[in-house]
Parts: structure tokens; sequence; C-alpha cells
């Protein structure tokens, strides 16, 4: 009988995404409910050394793949691998992280093994009775949340976007136990010739990381309209992010945009400047624990969301703010 939750590590050069960190988390939570255990199974080339940190967030047991054909992500090997695992082992459910690599791997895996895969799910949950996977994820352009099982093929496949999942706490007296899996694994499993690795040297933001946001959208009015957005970030020692209508428009990068199409955030502060909270920005955002919301229409529904609402204009209130700030700090320095 299937049993237990596996999660397929990502790692890079030998280290270990934060969305697999925050799978072993989700999968730990599920398997209490399920009375089963979490198995990372982790597929490189000497990275079996990564082992005990994964069982430090949440793994039972790891199950390894290691193999010099695993050295950089190509798609044969390590669908290979994985398929092998799946093969041997029988698990309830997968789990991978809705990466450029998860997304690459886990479709070809799921049609090997002959199951369902819910792909970009933001919640999973188990069903009291059936105890079923609930793989839940934006439908129809994102105006409504569909909620999918996978009742007759195991095992239930999902990806799961970064950032959607909290980063489980470190438990370092927590062990597990490590076994090296061959997976019949050779060289000539390679069906393409790596010739050149260019990493992109351009350091893009990570929105995700920052403890604090200032987002901006339609309301801002233009590019230049970020300026005072960026040094109330500044001040706050946050970073600026956005609506896709501002992105859209070619006002800030892309690699700014929060939502269901951009990234999810769970800042410790979102302060969302001229932003409606339309229902596709909301999904990116709305795991933040504290947001502010500066809008002229106080009907707004990132009114209703926020904990705490300024109706006005953000053009007079966001630099009266960081002017406010400088002064409170400056106070309490003398
Ligand atoms: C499939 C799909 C995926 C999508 N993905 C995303 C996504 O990832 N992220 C995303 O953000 N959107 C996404 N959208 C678009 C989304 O539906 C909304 O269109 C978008 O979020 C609206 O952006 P906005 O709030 O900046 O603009 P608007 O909805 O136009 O809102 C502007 C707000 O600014 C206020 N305002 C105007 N001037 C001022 C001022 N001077 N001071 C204060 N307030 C002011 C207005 O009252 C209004 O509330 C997606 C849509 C679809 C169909």
């Amino acid at each position: 009988m299937s049993k237990d939750i596996f999660v397929a590590i990502e790692q890079r050069a030998g280290m270990v995404q934060k969305v697999s960190i925050e799978l072993l988390g989700e999968a730990r939570r599920l398997a209490a409910e399920l009375n089963e255990q979490v198995v990372a199974v982790l597929m490189g080339s000497g990275v079996a050394g990564l082992s005990d940190m994964l069982c430090h967030y949440g793994a039972d047991k790891v199950l390894v793949v290691d193999h010099p054909v695993l050295e950089h992500y190509t798609t044969e090997p390590y669908a290979k691998a994985m398929t092998h695992v799946i093969h041997t082992y029988d698990p309830d459910i997968v789990l991978f992280g809705a990466t450029s690599i998860g997304r690459d791997l886990a479709p070809r895996v799921a049609g090997r093994v002959h199951t369902g895969l819910t792909a970009d799910c933001t919640s999973l949950a188990i069903e009291e009775e059936s105890k079923l996977l609930l793989m839940t994820r934006p439908a129809f352009g994102g105006n409504i949340m569909a909620t999918i099982v996978c009742k007759d093929y195991r095992p239930q496949m999902a990806t799961v976007r970064p950032g959607v999942m909290p980063l489980p706490e470190k438990d370092e007296s927590r062990t597990g136990e490590v076994e090296l899996v061959d997976a019949g694994l050779s060289m000539s499993d390679m069906n393409v010739e790596i010739l050149e690795i260019n990493r992109n040297e351009k350091k893009s933001v990570d929105i995700t990381e920052a403890k604090i946001l200032v987002s901006g959208g339609r309301g801002v009015g233009g590019p230049e309209g970020y300026q005072p957005l960026r040094e109330l970030a500044d001040v706050l020692g946050g970073e600026v992010s956005a609506s896709r209508v501002a992105v859209d428009s070619g006002w800030i990068e892309k690699d700014r945009q929060v939502g269901q199409t951009g990234k999810t955030v769970r800042p410790n502060l979102y302060i969302a400047c001229g932003i409606s909270g339309a229902i596709q920005h909301q999904a990116g955002m709305e795991g933040s624990e504290y947001i502010v919301a500066i809008n002229l229409d106080e009907g707004a529904p990132m009114m209703k969301l926020a904990d705490l609402g300024v109706v006005g204009d953000l053009s007079v209130i966001v630099p009266k703010l960081t002017e406010a700030i400088k002064a409170y700090r400056a106070k309490q320095a003398v």
C-alpha cells in the first residue's frame, strides 16, 4: 500500500533551495494528520552531506541518489532517478517546488508513473474522511480557487509555489535514517550535452526575502512615482515591490511583481500604495504579517484586507511618512 510523503529536494551546486525546506515543513504538517513519515529525496553528485540538514528541517528519512550524471540538472537522468524511487518505495504523496526545475521534472515523472499532477498549488490539506490530499490552486485566470483530488492513482503529486508555505524551524536535535539508492544510472542516461553554463551575474532583488515591502500599483502614476516609495523602503530597511499593472506598464522590473503571476511574499510589513487588492494580487501577499493600505478609495478590497487602512493621496502620505520616520529616528539617536 502506498505510504509516506516524499519531497523532491532541489539543490543547485550543492545548495538546498528554500522551497524544498518549506515543503519539508508542509510535509511534516500533512504527515502528522496521516500518521505517515516524511521522506526527502535528494538527487545530485556528492550531495549526501546535506542529509542531516534535511532531517533538522523535518525529514524522517533521506533517500540519496548520488551519481556523477546528476551533477547538473538535466531532465532525463533526474526523471529516471525519481521514477525509480517512486516505483521502488510506492509513496502516497510526492511534492515538488514549482520552480523551473520542478516544473520540468514533475510532469515528466507523473507521466512515467502514470498518475496525475496538480501544478502550482497554493495550499494543501488532508480530507478528513477519505484522507485524500486536497490540492488547491488558482483556476480560470485566477478568478476561482480550484481544489483538486487524485482519487484513483498513486502517488498524489503536486508542485507548490516557492514562498507559499512558511519555513519550518530548524531543530538540530532531530535525526533520521539515510539510505543510498542505486537508481541504475549511467553516464549514457545523459541525452544532452552541456556545452557551457552561463550564470546570470546580474543580482536580481529577491522580494521574497524582504521583511518589509513598500508596494506600488497603478496609483503611483508612473515610473517616477516609485521614487518616494523607494525612499520609504530605504528608511525602513525594506524593498520596493509592485502590482502587475505597474510591471506591465514598464514602470518597474518584473522580478518585483507580487501576485499570482509574480512572487508570493510574506513579509512582516506590507505597505500597499495605490493597489486596489485584486484577487490575483492578494494571492501573492495575503500571508503578510501586518498590512497597511494607502488608497484614495476606502472601499478598495485592499482596505478590507489591511490591518491599517489610510484613506488619502499616496503622493502626499508616503513622503510625510518617510519624514516622520526620519524625525523619529533622529530623536531616538539623541
Ligand atoms: C491571470 C491573471 C493573473 C494576474 N496576476 C497578477 C499578479 O500576479 N499580480 C497583480 O498585482 N495583478 C495580477 N493580475 C491583475 C489584477 O487582476 C489587477 O488588474 C491588478 O492587480 C491591479 O493592479 P492595481 O491594484 O495596481 O491597479 P488598480 O486595480 O487600477 O488599482 C489602483 C488603485 O490605486 C488607487 N489610487 C489611485 N490613485 C491613487 C493615489 N494618488 N493615492 C492613493 N491611491 C490611489 C485607486 O483607488 C485604486 O484602488 C492578474 C490578472 C489576471 C487575469
